[in-house]
């Protein structure tokens, strides 16, 4: 037997399986889908089975396969399937394409090793002994009852007594795997539906076993995950499993607790913050069978269940469902609708601000598109006030205006919770020298260092370097270095010399790099221990806080001024998103804006909560410049740490292209990247504008395959880029 065997050859781009004979003592065992070391140029490396055959057809001399990983199939049909489909699509090797599905201790990768977590049980060996004393007695009935017991539990009745009949051999010790995470919870009642929320149920159900792709377009508040467990409730009946995707599940605790308190342990969570071996061991609970529900973060999206009956997407226009930063570039969307292809199953998009790209889609009844206009029992959206920062500068106020400063006053007069935005971490956004106006920069990257002032540092938010801050000007000597701008840091001190006696819980990058931070801040937040909850964008997703009543916005054009032809849309969604974290209890909320830009449309629509209005627009723009939806991008990288490198290559890239791809595409550059040079290497791109280019992928691949042995250069492309 001939198996063969794909391996992860990183730095090379070589994206071919190898043929390997299958020793004899390991046929019964071999299945396609699994892993297996194999002998490779010296070394021993993993890979994936991808397919069998009963005769060699060529006259080399094959190696043998040395062992197998695991039993378990990895990739089963489906992956196998999906896995091409990703490669083919984003013209990522297809290697990368497994790899970015699975945890990572079931990647084909040397050395990652994580195992099992096992526990101690006690079982009776010996039965019908008399003569032990009370203790004794009591371990035994407590082990009869479930037929074994964790012995830590009868350690704590007694551990002398574990001891002795354990020595004396009526009962006996045993391993078994225990999952790491338990999501066990008492199943609390569920609120009866509105009519207009079973509407949308049985809408979504009357097309479940179709692709239909639903966008529900409702309001912040407007009962959306009641709406999403109703759903999911009704096709477990069926044994059909679903798929939930949430931003970022960290900040999303209070979704997971709701999923919880309905489907107790029916569900497995994958995200980010979870530990490899967690990772681990809620995927297999999903590989085993034992879960319908799996809720996550976007790789979520490739769980391995089998009898797909819906997929949900969350917050559907969150930019971490894209993969921009290694590939394959992937979209979880365009994975949702391979999936929902496969098993016949619908997608649901949920948003309050839906990306223009599937409102639009929806508006031509691409998707079928859902309107839900109100709260759940008819609450008010927040009422929205728009401060001018220009004229409040004049007053020669600093970063709160005289209108927030006595919104906030109100709000604790009535013992209600405020929360803050501002979108910049760290203290100052830039440091520079009053005398000679130089500015600090990072020596890798080609961006201003960021002033820390809790660490007294200067960093960089994109490689994180980082330095002491010193007052003397390392350019002209003078002792004149000032910090401008603000971020979160230098917001919380104001705070706390602004309302001594409030307090304050800031919630950002850095309050968040261990392990379940998030999660403590929101929780305390939650139980009123702060009256104040100060964050980035972190704090406008997702929370529901019935006694939050004011939202403050320190800036709103933090989003505005990046250089993107997202950024009004971005600006317009994330005010919204966090608007509705506003009066979402019984009492009415207000949200105070302040902005330099405030005849901005993105803000004037925003204070209005007229997605519409927006929509309308924006789509206007968009479509006098040549942008999505009415066009599609494709972003070409040329990236070295050479200069004339990346600088020539890029001239030699946009002559091929032009030679090659029609004459309706539009191609931008080659021109430098916003950022030019991050980690010390150097970008430039071109970006490319078409309907229709039927010469695009094969054009892409040739270039690939031409730059493939090229150490100096790497290509990077990413299709339907999120940012540019
Ligand atoms: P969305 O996901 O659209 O923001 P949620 O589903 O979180 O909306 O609903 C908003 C609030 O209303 C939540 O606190 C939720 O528990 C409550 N809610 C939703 N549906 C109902 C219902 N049918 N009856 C009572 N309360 C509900
Ligand atoms: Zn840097």
């Amino acid at each position: 037997m001939i198996a063969q065997v794909l391996v992860e050859l990183s730095n090379k781009n070589i994206d071919k399986t190898f043929d390997y004979i299958v020793p004899a003592n390991l046929i019964l065992k071999m299945k396609i889908g699994i892993r297996v070391t194999v002998p490779f140029a010296h070394q021993i490396l993993e890979g994936f089975v991808l397919g069998l055959h009963d005769f060699q057809d060529t006259d080399y001399e094959l190696k043998e396969i040395i062992d197998i990983v695991d039993t378990d199939i990895i990739l089963n049909s489906e992956l196998l399937e999906l896995g091409k489909y990703i490669s083919d699509t984003t013209l990522s090797t297809l290697i990368s394409s497994y790899q970015a599905m699975l945890p990572k201790a079931l990647k084909a990768r040397n050395g990652v090793v994580v195992p099992k977590k096992m526990e101690s049980y006690l079982v009776i060996k010996k039965v019908g002994i008399n003569s032990l004393n009370l203790k004794q007695t009591e371990i035994i009935k407590a082990i009869e009852k479930n037929g074994k017991l964790l012995k830590k539990e009868a350690n704590l009745i007694s551990t002398s007594s574990v001891k002795t009949l354990l020595k004396k051999g009526i009962l006996e010790e045993c391993y078994e795997e225990v999952y790491r995470l338990n999501h066990l919870s008492e199943i609390k009642n569920k609120y009866p539906l509105t009519s207009l929320q079973q509407q949308v149920v049985d809408t979504v159900l009357a097309k479940k076993n179709t692709d239909t792709v639903f966008l529900i377009h409702g309001v912040t508040g407007s009962g959306k995950t009641e709406i999403y467990m109703e759903i999911i409730e009704k096709l477990l009946e069926d044994g059909k499993e679903s798929i939930v995707l949430v931003p970022e599940i960290s900040l999303t605790e209070q979704i997971v607790a709701r999923f919880q308190n309905r489907f107790a342990d029916n569900i497995a969570i994958l995200h980010s913050r979870l530990s490899d071996g967690e990772k681990y061991d809620e995927y297999r609970k999903i590989a085993r069978g034992e879960v319908k529900i799996v809720i996550g973060a976007r790789s979520a999206i490739f769980a391995p269940l089998k009898n797909i009956g819906v997929i949900i997407i969350d917050e559907e226009h969150t930019d971490s469902y894209k993969q921009d930063s290694c590939n394959p570039k992937y979209h979880a969307l365009d994975i949702a609708k391979w999936r929902s292809r496969y098993h016949q199953c619908p997608v649901v998009l949920g948003s309050a601000t839906p990306t223009l790209e599937s409102y639009a889609r929806a508006a031509k009844d691409v998707y079928q598109l859902i309107e839900l206009k109100e709260r759940v029992h008819h609450q008010q959206l927040p009422s929205i006030e728009i401060v001018d920062m220009n004229q409040e500068m004049k007053r020669k106020r600093g970063n709160f205006s005289l209108s927030l400063i006595q919104s906030m006053q109100d709000a604790f007069s009535k013992n209600e919770q405020v929360i803050l935005l501002l979108n910049r971490r760290g203290y100052s956004s830039f440091v520079c020298c009053k005398n000679c106006g130089y500015t600090e920069k990072c020596p890798n990257c080609d961006i201003s260092l960021t002033y820390h002032k809790s660490s007294n540092t200067l960093r960089c938010h994109y490689c994180g370097y980082g330095t002491t801050l010193s007052k003397i000007c390392s350019q002209c000597g003078e002792e004149a270095i000032s910090t401008l701008g603000v971020g979160t840091e230098k917001i919380e001190e104001e705070l706390n010399q602004l309302f001594p006696d409030k307090k304050v819980v800031r919630m950002d990058f850095d309050t968040t790099s261990t392990k379940g931070s998030h999660e403590r801040i929101i929780r305390s937040f939650s139980e009123g221990k702060y009256d104040i909850l100060l964050g980035t964008q972190m704090v406008a997703k997702g929370l529901d806080f019935p006694n939050v009543t004011l939202v403050g916005v320190i800036q709103a054009d933090t989003s505005l001024n990046i250089p993107d032809f997202r950024s009004s849309e971005i600006t317009f969604q994330l005010l919204c998103q966090v608007a509705g974290r506003s009066g979402r209890g019984e009492k009415k909320g207000r949200v105070v804006i302040q902005t330099f830009n405030p005849d901005h449309y993105a803000i004037r629509y925003a204070k209005n909560h007229d997605y519409s209005g927006f929509f309308t627009e924006e789509m206007s723009i968009r479509r006098k410049l040549g942008y999505p939806p009415y066009y599609y991008l494709t972003v070409i990288r040329m990236l070295s740490s050479s200069y004339e490198e990346a600088r020539d290559a890029s001239n030699k890239v946009a002559e091929y292209l032009k030679k090659n791809l029609s004459s309706s595409t539009i191609m931008l550059g080659p021109s430098i990247a916003s950022v030019f040079r991050i980690k010390n290497i150097y970008r430039f791109q071109i970006v490319l504008k078409y309907k229709r280019e039927d010469n695009l992928y094969p054009t892409l691949k040739n270039l690939l395959e031409h730059y493939k042995s090229n150490s100096k250069l790497k290509i990077d492309i990413d299709f339907n880029p999120i940012h540019i």
